[in-house]
Formats: C-alpha cells, structure tokens, sequence
C-alpha cells in the first residue's frame, strides 16, 4: 500500500502560544526506539508522557524551529527525562553553519540545569534515515526579526512535507513547492487576520500563495482559536489535529 503523506507525522499539539487549551504545535515521528520530535513547547512533555510516546525509547532527536517558549518550552524537562529515566541517547539536529542558534540553544539548557554530557548536538546529515522520513532540511524562515527561525523540510517516501510552525512569509513554503514534483504534505502556521506588524502569517496572504490543488494537503496549525479552524475549513484547507485531543 503506498504511503498516506499525511499519515507521517503526529501531532502532539497544535496551538498558538496563548492558546494552551490545543497544546503548543509539535509533531514526531516514532520508530521502533527512536523518535523524531520537531519543537518541544510547553505542553510538549507533558503529552509525551501522557500518551506514552515516550515508552522505550533509546534514540530521542530534537529539532527546535526557534527559541519562544511555546516550542521549547518543556525542553529542559524532556532531555532531562529522555537521558535519566529512558537513558535514551539524546540529541539536538541543529542546522549546519548556524552558530550562533546552537549557542543559545546550548544557553538554554544550560538556564534549565540539563548538563552537557546529558545530551550532544548533531547536524541533520549525520541522522540515520527513519523509514518514513530520510531527511531532514532546517531553512531560515522570517518570523521574529528579533530571534534565528526556520521552517523544516522533511523528505520522504511519498514526496517532501514542508513544516512552519512559526512564519510571517510564504517565501519558503513557495520555494519548496518550486523544488519538489512531489509533495506529501504541507503543515503551515495561520493568523486570523493581517495585523500591522505581525510576526504571523495571514490566513488571506498564504490562499494567495499556494495554489489551489494544494489546499487539501496543506495542514494548518498553531491554531489561535477554534474560529481559525473554521476559516481554515471555509477556504478548503486542511487543519491538524493532535492525536490527544482526536
Ligand atoms: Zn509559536
Ligand atoms: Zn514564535
């Protein structure tokens, strides 16, 4: 049976930041005793254990998209849990040439009291492909002027996925469409509205972007309210919804 693309990833939230009632936005990728978590927000670790995403895993990846709390929010807890509970091998996929990312990620687990040999960093290339997803790509993305943000591209059986928790641009997402004959699925941030000076994307701006056939393909997350749901349904996209709250 070919592989549904957007059976790939779970999610374990997929809220906006002040919206805690859908859990802050993360997926993973479970395989055997390895997982693939993309963002670790405040609610993250919470959901791993309450879902038991968590059980007997030895391998735990982390990609971070950018440092607001609502996607590293329980960041300290999970490496702590994952490396002296699990005694899992724990590691950060950081992006390549980005040293100043790994630096503050490298603070931030130091504020959390994570010590160093607790966990180790590893660009994505070094990652054994997971049977789903074979690569993972991490881009700059524009959403806070203020911090370093990416999107992720993911590659996999069934054609690219394209992951943006957080942006205020279509750039990315446009580009990935142009390089990809193939494409699984998209997972795109949405605001309700076009706010002056917001670090959001536009429900409006991202219908103009993408091409119709990609609607139903394309999931929309970071959800600020259940009105953005139906926004979302209204204009023909899809909306993510976390294994938890299914
Ligand atoms: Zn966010
Ligand atoms: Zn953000």
């Amino acid at each position: 049976m070919p592989l549904d693309g957007t059976s790939i990833l779970h999610f374990l939230g997929c809220g906006a930041a002040f919206n805690p009632a859908l859990g802050s936005t993360a997926a993973y990728v479970r395989e055997g005793d390895r997982l693939l978590l993309l963002d670790c927000g405040e609610s993250v670790f919470e959901r791993l254990l309450r879902g038991h995403v968590f059980d007997g895993v030895r391998e735990l990846n982390i990609a971070l998209s950018h440092l607001h709390s609502d996607h590293c929010g329980s960041l300290g807890s999970t490496v702590l849990y994952a490396r002296f509970s699990l005694h899992a091998e724990v590691r950060l996929l950081m992006p390549p040439k980005e040293e100043a990312y790994a630096a503050s990620v490298r603070t931030l687990l130091g504020f959390y009291g994570v010590p160093e040999d607790a966990w180790r960093m590893m660009v994505p290339a070094g990652l054994q492909p997971f049977e789903t997803v074979r690569s993972l790509r991490y881009v700059r993305t524009d959403h806070d002027p203020r911090m370093i943000c990416f999107s992720f591209e993911l590659e996999t059986p069934a054609g690219g996925i394209f992951y943006s928790a957080d942006t205020r641009t279509t750039a990315q997402m446009e580009a990935f469409i142009a390089s990809h004959s193939r494409i699984a699925a998209i997972y795109m941030e949405m605001a309700e509205q076009d706010t002056p000076g917001s670090i959001h994307l536009p429900l409006a701006r991202l219908q103009a972007a993408l091409p119709k056939e990609l609607r139903k393909k394309t999931f929309l997350m970071h959800l600020a309210s259940s009105r953005c749901e139906d926004l979302a349904r209204e204009a023909g996209f899809s909306v993510v919804r976390a294994e938890q709250d299914s």
